[in-house]
């Protein structure tokens, strides 16, 4: 085994790879840019170096720099994590020649497996069912739509050098077909500077589910079982279990049995993972499946694997690495219990979830156990930049049963609280608490098919929000753990009336207040409700409101509260007249960027009279194209922006004028 190992990424993987190797007593070596000198994964390893700038291509896919940190500290591996360099087939290649050992497969199978053209061919030989499609070398526009007429529609468009969704386009009809084209190919040059993509039939009805192999270099190869991640938007995954819900036994192994072949055809080393596509349009019983593509690597849901077959996967990683065999035959790989893991992304579900950055003023969760692992890459107190992928951490529980776990998660997202920056929390406390998806009945469109659903909220349920907001801001002291006195000072401010306003995502809400004997009343829209507090400790409240109880946490950063009630995260301003220059100047047609990045493209003239809801600009943030809406109707004025300028956050992109005449 190895003694000292370098580790080629950064954020929750980074931190995740080392906890294993210092399990092992293997000396880890971080390596981080500029940004990161202070990031978790620094702070955990034992030596760590920087090698350059913010930007991925200068530090993170710095190859040359980071072979040379490998060889000054002694490292004799290098574990690349997933994303950046893990699937990259020079920097493997480079590793080898250097003799410090790449933690993955050669060279050669990264790159037959990095392109999707290329990978279908493969598999097509071994005897291996894929998607029916095109995926052929001519990419003239002509020819694409030619062949697209001939698959059918719907179908997709991908990126053949794509990965985690980016340059990825569902086409329903021809005559979306050039303009979605355009747009994959230009999203796929930036993320993966290759344009050209392949076509495949659409799956209407589809589950996505994938095999974990692994496999040493005698040519041993198991199947860890399969996870299920059919919740995705925009093609990306949020939401993985393991093991797959109400898959049968013969098809459990079926499926198993075609992950391994695929791997023993292209003489697979390490860790991968074979995805397939599962056309459930009948059921699930005896459903095709397909290959999809397989990712040469760590997954970043390899978690609920390891807590249903109790193996650590980088453990295994780094002893094939080393040259040993794999530890256990297909037999002995039992399967136990159920597990869920999900990605918390800092990101504004309300704002077509938006990217969002900033420091993580607040960060609690429950305390780690047997049902419950957190993999974070941030402390409180951590930046989230504009640099990396959003995802803050991942919340992974295992339960005897998926009943069993889903309470579990239930139970974890609603006591995890982040203030900061916005994210996704109350989206997925909504997904477990979906009537379909509690009795798994999912599919890929799960996501889109109710995404209202999950992103909307019952009037009545803001009520207790409000409640605990006020009675934060009323509150004398909220530094004392004990419960607050009541009786100290309260005769004094006896039948006082206090009028509030809270803002939240564009809605004001005004509260008449009127202190009480033993409490206070919120008068609202015409309705009255009565508040009496119980308890408060820290950041915690509990309240009684109407007789009955609410509990919640509260995080206030001057007048702004980020606040947890059952689920419900809320992100409100108080509303102090005339000191908020903020909330005056809003409403006149500015548009201002909700994130900084690169202006891709411009979709309207400076001057065109356009409607609300239109597409005005597409914004590329965070690897993603973002589409800038008209807010009203109007005259546009572009604020001196041009195609492929640089964005600042918080910068004035245009503003909506009144036609003249
Ligand atoms: P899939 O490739 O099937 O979506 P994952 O869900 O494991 O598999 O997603 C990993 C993908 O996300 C990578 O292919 C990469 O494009 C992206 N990615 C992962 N980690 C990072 C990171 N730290 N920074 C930027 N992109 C990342
Ligand atoms: P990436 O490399 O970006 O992960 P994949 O080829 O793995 O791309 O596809 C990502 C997701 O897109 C899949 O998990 C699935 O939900 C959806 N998808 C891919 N191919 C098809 C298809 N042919 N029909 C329907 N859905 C598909
Ligand atoms: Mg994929």
């Amino acid at each position: 085994m190895f003694e000292k190992i370098l580790i080629a990424n950064r954020g929750e993987i980074a931190c995740r790879i080392i906890d294993t190797a210092r399990k092992k007593g293997i000396k880890t070596v971080a390596v981080y840019s500029t940004v990161d000198a202070r990031a978790k994964h620094v702070r955990l390893a034992d030596e760590a170096y920087e090698i350059g700038g913010a930007e991925a291509t200068e530090s993170y896919l710095n190859m040359e720099k980071i072979i040379e940190v490998a060889k000054t500290s002694g490292a004799e591996a290098i574990h690349p994590g997933y994303g950046f360099l893990s699937e990259n087939e020079t920097f493997a290649a480079m590793c080898e020649n250097e003799d410090i050992r790449f933690v993955g497969p050669t060279a050669d199978v990264i790159r037959l497996m990095g392109l999707k053209d290329q990978a279908k061919a493969a598999m097509q030989t071994a005897d291996i069912p894929v998607v029916p499609g095109y995926d052929g070398e001519n990419q003239e526009e002509d020819h694409l739509l030619q062949q697209a007429k001939s698959i059918g529609f719907p179908l997709l468009i991908k990126a053949v050098a794509g990965g985690g969704g980016k340059g990825m386009r569902l086409v329903n009809s021809e005559t979306e077909f050039l303009p979605a084209l355009a747009s994959a190919k230009r999203e796929a040059m930036a993320s993966f500077a290759n344009d050209r993509v392949i076509l495949e039939k659409y799956i209407r009805k589809s589950r996505h589910i994938e095999v974990q192999v692994f496999a040493d270099k005698v040519g041993n190869v198991v199947y860890l079982h399969e996870r299920d991640c059919s919740l995705q938007r925009r093609h990306q995954k949020i939401v993985e279990e393991a093991p797959a819900p109400d898959l049968s036994e013969d098809m459990r192994f079926e499926i198993g049995e075609t992950a391994t072949k695929a791997a023993k055809a292209i003489k697979y080393r390490g860790a991968g993972t074979i995805e397939f596509i599962v056309d459930v349009e009948n059921g699930l019983k005896d459903a095709p499946f397909y290959f999809m593509e397989m990712n040469t690597r760590l997954q970043v849901e390899h978690p609920v694997t390891e807590l249903i077959t109790g193996i650590d996967l980088v453990e295994w990683q780094l002893r094939v690495a080393a040259g040993e065999r794999l530890p256990l035959t297909q037999d002995d790989i039992k399967l136990n219990g159920h597990a869920f893991e999900v990605r918390l992304y800092a990101e504004d579900p309300s704002n077509e979830f938006l990217p969002q950055t900033g420091t993580l003023y607040h960060f609690s969760h429950p305390q780690e156990n047997q049902n419950f692992r957190l993999d974070a890459g941030v402390d409180q107190g951590d930046e989230v930049t504009i640099y990396y992928d959003p995802m803050i951490a991942k919340l992974i529980v295992w339960g005897q049963s998926r009943v069993e776990a889903l309470r579990h998660m239930r139970r974890v997202i609603k006591d995890t609280a982040i203030a900061g920056v916005k994210t996704n929390l109350e989206f997925l406390y909504s997904i477990f608490n979906h009537k379909s998806f509690n009795v798994a009945d999912i599919d890929t469109g799960f996501i889109d098919r109710y995404i209202d659903e999950l992103t909307s909220r019952e009037e009545q349920s803001f009520v207790p929000v409000l409640a605990l907001a006020s009675l934060t801001e009323l509150m004398p002291h909220t530094d004392g753990n004990d419960i607050w006195d009541w009786s100290d000072g309260w005769q004094l401010n006896h039948n006082l009336k206090v009028k509030q306003t809270f803002v939240e995502n564009g809605s004001s809400y005004d509260l008449d207040v009127t202190y009480l004997r033993d409490g206070f009343s919120i008068e609202l829209d015409g309705s009255s409700y009565e508040v009496k507090l119980l308890k408060q400790s820290q950041d915690e409240i509990h309240i009684l409101l109407d007789d009955k109880k609410v509990s919640g946490r509260v995080i206030k950063m001057q007048h702004d509260f980020t606040i947890f009630c059952d689920g419900m995260v809320s992100y409100l301003h108080h509303f102090i007249p005339g000191a908020d220059e903020r909330d005056s100047g809003k409403i006149d047609g500015n548009v201002v960027t909700p994130m900084p990045g690169k202006l891709s493209k411009l979709l309207v003239d400076n001057g065109a009279s356009v409607s609300q809801g239109q597409s005005l600009l597409v914004l590329e943030a965070m690897k993603m194209e973002h589409t800038i809406k008209a807010p009203a109707d109007g005259v546009v004025a572009f604020a001196g922006i041009s195609e492929g300028a640089q964005i600042a956050d918080g910068q004035l992109l245009l503003r909506i004028g009144e036609a003249n005449g």
